[in-house]
C-alpha cells in the first residue's frame, strides 16, 4: 500500500499560513494592508514555518506499520497512490478542497481525503474528497487501522491517542532543515514534539485546543519524551524544539521530571513551551532553563479582568505574571504575549490601555490578533444564535478580520487597532534594537 501526505501550506504561494497553529485549525497572517502591515507579514512569514505536527505523526506510524508513505509541500504527487491525506485547515480549504479535485480526477483509483480538526468539525466545507477522518487522524492509523480498506464518507475516530503509543516523530520525508521559529528559538534545525494534549481552562468558551484536543490532558512519559529528544538530535541533528502542548506543565511535577532528566543525561538543546504564567514560579522557571528552557509562549489576552470574566477567562494574577516575567528577563528566557483585540466588553480605550500594558510588560515580543469565533466553540455558538457573526465566509477567519457585531468596536475600529498595535508596539527604538541585537548575537551562537 502507498499513501501520500499533503500539506498545501507552500503550494499555493500562501506564504503567512501556519496550519499547525490555533488547534489546528490554522491561522493566516494579514496584518493590514498597509506597506508597513505587509512588510511585517513578508517578514513573519520568512520568520516562523512550523510543521503540522499531526502529520508527521501520522508519518511516522505508518511507515512503522510497514507502509510505503511519502509526504508533499512543495510540489504535488506525479504519479497514483492508494490514498491521499491532505492536511485540512479553516485558512486554506477552498484550495485544500481544489487539490482533493483535482486528485480525484486524476487519479481515479485512489481514494482522497481529509485530515485534521476543522474537517472534522465542519466536514461540509470538504465536499471533494472521499472520506474525512473525523478525530485524531493519528490516532485512527495507530488503533483503527483495519478500517483503512473502507475509506469512505465521514469515519468517526472512536479512540483518543493515549500520547505514549505514539512513536517518536520521523521528519525524515520532512524538510525539518527549513523550520524555524524566530526570532523566538533561533537556532536550526528546530523541530516541533508534543507532550500533552487536552486544556480544562474555561477559556475552551472560544479557544479551539479544547474542541480539537477535548478538556481531558493527556500526557507522555519524560521518559519517553527524552527518548524522543535523543531521536531528533542523532537523526535530524536538532537544536530547537517547540513543545506544541497548548499547557506546557499543567501536571505540576512534569516540568521537574523532564528537566531532571534531560540534565542527567547532559542533552543540550533549546526549547520553547505554551503555558498560562500561574503554572510557573521561581523554582520550576530555574529548574527547565538549567535544562535548555528558552521561550515561553503565554496567552495573556487581556489585562482587564471584567473583560476576562465576559469572556469566560481565567486571569493569572497580575503581581504573579510580572514576577514570572521579571525573573524570565533575568534567567535569559523569552516571553513572548499573546494579546486579543475585540473581545466581549472591550472598547476603543481599554483596547488602547491593554497595548500600553503589552509595552510595559516587558516581554521580548507581543502579538496581537482579533478575537475569532471558530465553529466548534461554544462562542461561535453564542453568536451565531443571537445574529451576532458579520459573516460565516470562513476564509476570513483567521484572526485578523473581525467577524462579529459588537455593539463598543465596529470591524473598521478593531481592524484599525490591530495595525495601530503593531506599530505602537514594535515601531519603538528599544524594541527594535532589542530584536536587532538578538538576531546578531543569534549568528554568533
Ligand atoms: S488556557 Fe490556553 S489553551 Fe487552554 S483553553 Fe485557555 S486559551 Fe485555550
Amino acid at each position: 500500500m502507498k499513501i501520500a501526505i499533503i500539506d498545501t501550506t507552500k503550494l499555493f504561494g500562501s506564504r503567512s499560513i501556519n496550519k499547525d497553529l490555533n488547534g489546528g485549525f490554522g491561522t493566516r497572517d494579514s496584518f493590514s494592508d498597509s506597506i508597513g502591515g505587509k512588510i511585517f507579514e513578508r517578514l513573519r512569514a520568512r520568520a516562523v514555518y512550523l510543521p503540522y505536527l499531526t502529520s508527521v505523526y501520522v508519518y511516522s506510524i505508518l511507515k512503522q506499520k510497514g507502509i510505503t508513505v511519502s509526504y508533499y509541500h512543495k510540489n504535488l504527487p506525479k504519479s497514483s497512490y492508494d490514498i491521499f491525506l491532505i492536511v485540512g485547515s479553516i485558512v486554506d480549504y477552498e484550495n485544500e478542497n481544489l487539490l482533493a479535485g483535482q486528485l480525484m480526477k486524476n487519479y481515479k483509483n485512489s481514494k482522497v481525503g481529509f485530515i485534521g480538526p476543522f474537517p472534522s468539525t465542519m466536514p461540509t466545507l470538504f465536499p471533494n474528497a472521499d472520506f474525512i477522518i473525523d478525530g485524531e487522524a493519528d490516532a485512527f492509523f495507530l488503533y483503527e487501522f483495519e478500517k483503512i480498506n473502507t475509506l469512505d464518507g465521514i469515519i468517526k475516530v472512536e479512540n483518543l491517542i493515549n500520547m505514549d503509543d505514539l512513536p517518536s516523530p520521523d521528519y525524515s520525508a520532512f524538510p525539518y532543515n527549513s523550520f524555524k521559529y524566530k526570532p523566538i528559538l533561533n537556532q536550526s534545525p528546530l523541530l516541533s514534539i508534543q507532550a500533552s494534549r487536552g486544556c480544562p481552562y474555561s477559556c475552551g468558551y472560544y479557544c479551539t485546543y479544547p474542541t480539537s484536543q477535548g478538556k481531558q490532558v493527556r500526557s507522555r512519559s519524560p521518559e519517553a519524551l527524552v527518548d524522543d529528544i535523543i531521536f531528533l538530535k542523532h537523526n535530524f541533528g536538532m537544536k530547537s524544539l517547540l513543545f506544541r502542548d497548548p499547557i506546557f506543565g499543567i501536571n505540576k511535577e512534569f516540568p521537574y521530571l523532564l528537566s531532571e532528566i534531560i540534565q542527567k543525561k547532559d542533552i543540550a538543546f533549546n526549547w520553547g513551551i505554551e503555558t498560562r504564567a500561574d503554572l510557573l514560579n521561581k523554582k520550576n522557571l530555574t529548574e527547565m532553563y538549567s535544562a535548555g528552557l528558552r521561550s515561553i509562549n503565554i496567552g495573556i489576552e487581556t489585562n482587564d479582568p471584567d473583560i476576562a470574566k465576559k469572556n469566560k477567562r481565567k486571569l493569572s494574577e497580575l503581581n504573579h505574571q510580572n514576577k514570572v516575567i521579571n525573573y524570565c528577563n533575568q534567567l535569559g528566557i523569552k516571553v513572548i504575549g499573546f494579546f486579543i483585540i475585540g473581545l466581549e466588553g472591550d472598547s476603543i480605550q481599554s483596547v488602547k490601555n491593554m497595548i500600553e500594558f503589552a509595552i510595559n510588560q516587558n516581554i521580548f515580543v507581543a502579538r496581537f490578533s482579533v478575537s475569532t469565533p471558530y465553529p466548534g466553540t461554544k462562542f461561535y455558538d453564542q453568536l451565531n444564535k443571537e445574529n451576532a457573526l458579520l459573516n460565516k465566509d470562513f476564509n476570513n477567519y483567521n484572526q485578523f478580520n473581525y467577524v462579529i457585531k459588537n455593539k463598543n468596536l465596529n470591524k473598521k475600529d478593531v481592524e484599525g487597532l490591530v495595525s495601530y498595535s503593531y506599530r505602537k508596539y514594535y515601531l519603538r527604538w528599544e524594541k527594535i534594537y532589542a530584536l536587532l541585537s538578538d538576531q546578531i548575537k543569534s549568528i554568533w551562537n
